[in-house]
């Protein structure tokens, strides 16, 4: 009987305590090691793939000279465009990111760029990058679709 009631309250304190120890971490010294570690990883990605792109069709064609097939070429543009794609969404990542890491040093960081409020602590740890909170995120990508 005794132990019905408590459990529940006891494991939701734990959880709230736990949840506010852990949000002083990353917004004091976390993000900037988080965000540059980030930027470092995209940067490298970008690098590799402006290489790629810059070697490209050329750098194959002389090995496939003998298949140059329509399906072949048609996959060839396929792949550029989609490295194309990739790298523009590379770029904008790594400017969120220096964006970021401005808002880190002007100390606006963790607050939503749409409606002021804090970005919640388990959504910078997912998303350091983050500039808004989910719902304004989701607001600000339902109206580019537009
Ligand atoms: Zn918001």
């Amino acid at each position: 009987m005794h132990g019905a009631n408590v459990p529940h309250c006891g494991d939701l304190r734990l959880y709230a305590r736990g949840r506010r120890r852990r949000s002083l971490t990353p917004m004091t010294i976390g993000p900037q090691h988080r965000l540059k570690a980030l930027r470092a990883e995209i940067a490298d990605d970008l690098a590799r793939d402006e290489a790629e792109l810059a070697a490209g069709p050329e750098g194959r064609a002389e090995d496939t000279t003998q298949s140059q097939h329509p399906a072949d070429v048609a996959s060839d543009l396929f792949e550029r465009e989609s490295r194309l794609t990739m790298d523009r969404r590379l770029r904008s990542e790594l400017d969120t990111v220096d964006d970021a890491m401005r808002r880190v040093r002007e100390g606006t960081y963790g607050t939503c760029q749409g409606c002021g409020r804090s970005i919640p602590p388990e959504r910078l740890e997912a998303l350091p990058q983050a500039v808004r909170c989910v719902e304004c995120q989701r607001r600000e990508e339902h109206q580019a679709r537009i």
